[in-house]
């Protein structure tokens, strides 16, 4: 019985040291340093894999971390952690950030999606465990910006487009592309 109990106690010690079997983790978005850096309760800081966002002294960097923070502070994650490398050498954890479905369950690829939004260009770093953000997308960059609440679309250095909220932006590829989807150009700044 005795020795049930020191094996029971010894288990209990030592679990936390097993490392966790599931590359899944999940928790709140407590913090957003930049557009591809986020700091999830539980986790700690997180670099998305294989996206580059600009540096918030660079052009596009605040807008970056605008779209990364109106969609994911204060919101639970799910997180793909990179077990290939662990820790960056700035001692961050690297992962795919997935959202959080209403229903609980793991819903789309952040990481694609601030690719998607013209916030981060792919950097498909060799030393993880992904291949490419692992995004399902067109290599071409996106050109012009609309919003989802009008059928206006700009250049996205345009005032009108500089105001759409982070969450409302629709990139398009083209102007045969936006203008595929319904959108018109601004007579502000008219995109062709
Ligand atoms: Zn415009």
């Amino acid at each position: 019985m005795r020795i049930f109990t020191l094996i029971f106690v010894a288990l209990i010690l030592l679990l936390p040291l097993v490392p966790a079997l599931s590359d899944e983790a999940r928790g709140e978005v407590t913090y957003v340093t930049d557009g591809d850096t986020i700091t999830v309760e539980g986790v700690g800081v997180v670099r998305l894999a294989d996206v580059n966002s600009p540096e918030l002294t660079a052009p596009g960097g605040p807008e970056a971390k605008e779209y990364t923070r109106s969609w994911l502070l204060g919101r639970q994650v799910f997180i793909d952690l990179d077990n290939y490398t662990g820790l960056d050498r700035y001692g961050r954890n690297v992962g795919l950030v997935f959202l959080a479905n209403v229903d609980g369950t793991v819903g789309e690829n952040f990481n694609c999606m601030l690719v998607a939004a013209g916030h981060a260009t792919v950097d498909d770093v060799k030393n993880n465990e992904f291949e490419s953000a692992q995004c399902e997308m067109s290599s071409e960059p996106a050109i012009f910006v609309g919003s989802a609440k009008s059928n206006k679309y700009h250049y996205p250095e345009c005032c009108w487009a500089k105001k759409i909220s982070p969450k409302n932006e629709v990139w398009f590829l083209s102007s045969m592309d936006a203008k595929s989807k319904g959108y018109v150009p601004c007579a502000v700044c008219h995109p062709p």
